[in-house]
């Protein structure tokens, strides 16, 4: 019964696991791949925001450092301007106008006092642009606490020193961080006096730092403990703030530059499309490498199929075999050059079709028969090649072999039957020709031997003959004496009719013998079909008897017969086995007939053979007790023309074997003891086919 495809049990086991493992993969393939990409897109995202951060941070830090280094240069330049005030003695109204001049230009600075060198007061300015809350009784004694302490350390060190912050109260009612900054004034190595400026942190950060402050940021002086002293700008707040610090380090005091940023978050829509960009860019790099490289692949894949191809085709064309491809329906899907030119049809003649051109029309049943029975796959091709007669273009008829085998194709799928075709045309003529001249030979030699035999046989043929002569006289007389005897007694007449009788009777039985003899020759000699019948080993050795015995007798050889009792009859072409039988018995005798050699026994023996391979075999032997056969003489044997004797052809032994084998038999010699030689060769028994019920 047939089964669909989908029902066939084997289809069903096997395809849908390998359908649901191929389909997992693919999908686990992409399933990784989109999750790789996702993840990349996210990692691209957060190391732009990170890059991003990383940018801002950089460039407030940069900022941060500037300022620093803008107020240092600052209070740097202001050093030498306070300097620059004591520098020209005079008096203290004098010095007052150019520190007024001096804080008219420099906004940070709030006050400037020039003290002698116990800190009396001698002189002072103050800001023209903030009122301030000055404690003048303070300030004018000696006992401002941040003047004293400042320019106690600024003695100490022999240079300028400044005073921690401290908070100053501002005219208008708010206050401000102050600062202050004690410049030793030496003349000759001696302190004469010392120049005091109170610096407002807030101005400080105003002049020096808010020309560059963009509106994102702020600036502040904190104390190293975080204490916001002064702060400046930010007029826009972001979600995200970004601090730098910068240490401002003084003489006898530390400040902390801090700058703070305010950002919005970091955006992911340009980021995500910065990523993707990038994505992108790498997906596209990757895709042409992978392009380049799978187009090298590819042009290396078709080179070597060009190869391949190329290979191929020289193969088809030097081969000598004919090869031809047919699909599932029968039709030709392919032939080789040597089938085209084996058929004499084209290619183009010959796909595609289903009834051969190149079948013989009174056997296209036939074949068409035999192809769809073996595209039925009911029929398996032999594996040693079937035979067949196909027909060239030009109408003649040629014997071909032809081998068959399943077409698979890569996925294990059946899809059609290759053949390959031999022409066996010339096999076949070599074959005959070789039949024909064995057949020749054959009948040479069987010329050969009646030669040989003609001797024996005028020999032979004289006994008879004589006898018939002498009868014939005989009986001549009888009837001239019967003439003359009719004048006697009629009893006389009978009794000579009588011996004239006897007399015809002995010369028919003559006749009989010396045609006997004349027939078995004739019979040996013509040559008649091979043909294989069931024979009685007892009827091959009758046949050669009086043949043997001709030559026996003349030699003087005793011939016996051994047959063992029940044998079967053996399959075989009696006329060739009796050749063979008569070659080896007549080389026994000629083995025998040396002077020294008295006992002349010839032994013909047929027996059971062991048996081999479910066949029964039946053996025959020529036994003689001749001179043997020596080393150098055993070795060339049976090989054709060989021969010690004179008159000999050297043909008989070869012969005798390719006859034997032919049968299917084989055939050896061995030493008789104590002197002569074994022959031997077996035949196949004949076994009746079983009679059906
Ligand atoms: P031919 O009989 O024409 O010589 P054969 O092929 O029959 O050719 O024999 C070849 C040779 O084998 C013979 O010449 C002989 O020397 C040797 N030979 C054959 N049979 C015997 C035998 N029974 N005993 C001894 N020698 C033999």
């Amino acid at each position: 019964m047939d089964l669909p495809v989908d029902a066939d049990p084997v289809a069903m086991g096997r395809w849908p696991w390998r359908r649901w493992r191929s389909a997992w993969r693919r999908w686990s393939l992409w399933t990784l791949l989109v999750a790789l990409v996702a993840s990349t897109l996210v990692t691209m995202v957060w190391l732009a925001g990170r890059y991003e951060a990383s940018q801002v941070q950089d460039k407030l830090e940069r900022d941060t450092a500037n300022a620093v280094a803008d107020i240092r240069a600052a209070l740097n330049r202001n050093l030498q301007d306070l300097q620059a005030l004591s520098a020209v003695d005079g008096e203290p109204a004098e010095w007052k106008v150019r520190a007024a001049e001096l804080l008219q230009v420099r906004r940070e600075l709030m006050r400037i006092e020039w003290r002698d060198a116990s800190l009396r007061m001698r002189s002072h300015a103050e800001t023209p642009y903030r009122s301030v809350q000055w404690e003048d009784q303070l300030r004018t004694s000696n006992t401002h606490p941040e003047a004293v302490l400042t320019c106690t350390h600024a003695r100490r060190l022999n240079g300028p020193a400044y005073s921690p912050s401290y908070f100053q109260l501002l005219a208008e009612g708010m206050g401000t961080e102050m600062m202050e900054v004690c410049l030793p004034l030496t003349q000759s190595g001696h302190i004469t006096g010392f120049v005091i400026g109170t610096y407002s942190l807030q101005s400080l950060l105003m002049t020096q730092v808010s020309k560059n402050l963009p509106r994102t940021q702020e600036v502040s002086f904190t104390e190293p403990d975080g204490t916001r002293l002064a702060l400046l700008g930010a007029s826009w707040r972001g979600t995200r703030m970004f601090t730098a610090q910068q240490l401002l380090d003084l003489p006898g005091s530390t400040l902390v530059l801090r700058m703070d940023s305010w950002h919005r978050a970091p955006s992911v829509f340009p980021n995500v499309l910065t990523a993707l960009v990038t994505l992108m860019s790498i997906a596209l790099v990757s895709v042409v490498t992978v392009l380049v490289r799978d187009n090298r692949r590819r042009l290396r894949a078709e080179r070597d199929l060009g190869d391949a191809l190329a290979f191929r085709k020289a193969m088809e064309d030097s081969l000598v075999t004919g090869l031809r491809a047919r699909d599932l329906q029968g039709r030709i899907s392919y032939v080789n050059p040597a089938f085209c030119a084996m058929v004499g049809f084209t290619a183009e003649e010959l796909l595609g079709q289903s009834i051969a051109p190149y079948w013989p029309p009174e056997r296209a049943d036939v074949y068409t028969h035999r192809r769809d029975r073996r595209l039925s796959g009911n029929a398996p091709p032999p594996r040693e090649g079937h035979e067949s007669i196909f027909m060239r273009k030009d109408g003649t008829r040629f014997p071909v072999l032809i081998f068959e085998a399943p077409l698979i194709n890569a996925q294990g799928q059946h899809t059609g039957w290759m053949s390959a075709f031999i022409d066996i045309s010339e096999q076949k003529r070599m074959e005959e020709i070789s039949r024909a001249s064995q057949e020749r030979l054959q009948a040479t030699a069987r010329l050969a031997t009646v030669g040989e035999m003609a001797s024996l046989l005028s020999h032979e043929l004289t006994q008879p003959l004589a006898a018939i002569s002498s009868y014939a006289t005989g009986s001549l007389n009888l009837l001239s004496d019967g003439q003359s005897a009719t004048q006697d007694s009629e009893a006389a007449l009978r009794l000579q009719l009588q011996d004239l009788r006897m007399a015809m009777e002995r010369i028919s039985f003559q006749a009989d013998r010396a045609g006997r003899v004349i027939k078995s020759v004739r019979d040996f000699v013509r040559r008649r079909d091979q043909s294989r019948v069931a024979t009685h080993a007892s009827e091959l050795m009758d046949a050669v008897l009086p043949l043997v015995n001709l030559q026996a007798r003349k030699l003087g050889v005793r011939v016996s017969t051994e047959l063992e009792p029940g044998l079967p009859s053996v399959l075989c072409d009696p006329t060739m086995i009796e050749q063979v039988l008569l070659n080896l018995a007549r080389n026994g005798m000629q083995a025998m007939d040396l002077p020294e050699i008295v006992e002349r026994d010839l032994v013909l023996r047929a027996r059971r053979a062991a048996a081999s391979a479910h066949r029964s075999w039946v053996e025959f032997a020529v036994i003689d007790s001749g001179s043997g056969i020596p080393e150098h003489v055993a070795e060339q044997l049976f090989t054709p023309f060989f021969t010690t004797r004179d008159e000999g052809m050297g043909l008989g032994l070869s012969l005798c074997r390719t006859v034997v084998e032919q049968h299917g038999g084989h055939l050896q010699h061995s030493p008789r003891q104590p002197h002569g030689t074994v022959f031997a060769f077996t035949l196949p028994a004949h076994t009746p086919a079983p009679v059906e019920q």
